[in-house]
């Protein structure tokens, strides 16, 4: 599937420094930043700096440097913000919406990292 990358979404602008954010975590090929209107106690970003539509954008045309890159910033960020899970609790959720039906509104891959409560179940 071909994709075509907007580069005026919300989340270009932020890479390109024209929005601020709030970072908790840039490496060479992510940045991660905390959601304006956060839906948990934690609720993180982590988007790729390269410019890939989705998250089935990125699995086919992304480097290995990037994929690697974007695996461990996730698990990083979790640790940075308290939320990896451990034998007394702890845990989080990723989401990442893709697509029309995903419901996603940015058209810059982004993993949503939520934690800090117990999520409820997912339903729908
Ligand atoms: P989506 O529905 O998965 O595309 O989620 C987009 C997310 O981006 C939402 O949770 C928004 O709150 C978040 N968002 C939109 N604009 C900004 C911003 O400028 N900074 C941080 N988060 C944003």
């Amino acid at each position: 599937m071909p994709y075509t990358y907007d580069d005026q979404n919300i989340f270009a602008k932020i890479l390109r420094g024209e929005i601020p954010n709030n970072t908790v975590l840039e490496t060479d090929h992510c940045l991660a930043f905390n959601d304006i209107q956060p839906q948990a106690p934690v609720h993180v970003l982590v988007i790729p700096k390269g410019p890939y539509v989705n998250y089935d954008h990125f699995a086919a045309a992304a480097s290995d440097a990037e994929v690697a890159d974007f695996t461990r910033t996730v698990g990083e960020v979790c640790r940075i913000t308290g939320v990896q899970p451990g034998d007394g609790g702890g845990g989080y959720r990723l989401i990442s919406n893709t697509g029309r039906d995903g419901v996603q509104e940015v058209p810059h891959l982004h993993v949503h990292i939520l934690g800090g409560r117990v999520m409820g179940r997912m339903v729908s």
